[in-house]
């Protein structure tokens, strides 16, 4: 789809890495890469770990969920790691370039 190429390029191209799964430590230890699937909290950095779960970084997941897209949206569709990474084909395209913006800004700038 045309949104995924939303975005300043730096931080579509890390946007693209993690849709792609060859960023987070889980990725590259299953390619065996790297020698721990560990995040440095010491739980498996996955794309779950990274958006939702990760202790440290609590503030960069609140400024993304309390964002005013995300915050409508979850009245009407499940908020998980595919919808933040691949959008839907059940939003418009407005809708998808607003998530993108969501998760660029408000998880990668931290
Ligand atoms: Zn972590």
């Amino acid at each position: 789809p045309k949104y995924f190429s939303f975005g300043k390029s730096t931080i579509n191209i890390l946007h693209t890495k993690l849709r792609h799964n060859c960023i987070l430590n889980y990725d590259l230890y299953r390619r065996n890469i790297i020698e721990s699937p560990n995040c440095i909290c010491g739980q498996k950095e996955d794309v779950y770990h990274f958006f939702f779960v990760c202790k440290n970084y609590v503030n960069a997941r609140n400024n993304l969920f309390e964002l005013p897209v995300l915050n409508r949206l979850e009245e009407t569709i499940l908020i998980n790691s595919r919808l933040l990474l691949w959008g839907s084909d059940n939003l418009s395209y407005y809708t998808n370039c607003f998530i993108f913006s969501a998760v660029q800004t408000g998880r990668f700038n931290n």
